[in-house]
């Protein structure tokens, strides 16, 4: 990991922000958080190793754990807890209007989509959320 600004490898894999400038992780858009190598500004991609620049939370750890959101999803998926919880907003009234404006009948659509999500999450086919960090595990 690298800082987005100045280019400085971290000290530590879960630095919260550069020692060297001082700029909060995941913050600018100078350098490569993959490989260090300075990025032209505007660019979505790295040219060096070809990882997405987008997302500036690259390579963060979110506090959602992967274990609550999975269980969430497969217990509690036709209200879209999980969506919710994991920051998916639409998708999370789009699970709960299918459950309440059906007064329950839905239910089997949304709790059937949001059990797959709850076992997607659990395997890590959904890995992050909805700003693009990582789950704990
Ligand atoms: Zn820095
Ligand atoms: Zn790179």
């Amino acid at each position: 990991m690298y800082c987005r600004n100045c280019g400085q490898p971290y000290v530590t894999d879960d630095a919260v922000m550069c020692v060297r400038c001082g700029v909060q992780r995941g913050t600018g858009a100078n350098y490569c958080p993959n490989c260090g190598q300075p990025t032209p500004v505007g660019s979505q991609v790295c040219m060096q190793c070809g990882v997405s620049l987008i997302n500036g939370a690259y390579g963060l750890r979110s506090p959602k754990s992967k274990v609550a959101a999975g269980l969430l999803g497969i217990f509690l998926g036709s209200f879209g807890v999980h969506n919710f919880y994991l920051g998916y907003t639409g998708k999370a009234i789009a699970q709960l209007v299918i459950t309440v404006a059906t007064c329950g009948i839905g239910a089997v659509v949304s709790s059937i989509w949001g059990f797959i999500e709850g076992i997607m999450i659990l395997c890590g086919n959904i890995d992050k959320d909805a700003q693009g960090r990582y789950l704990s595990d």
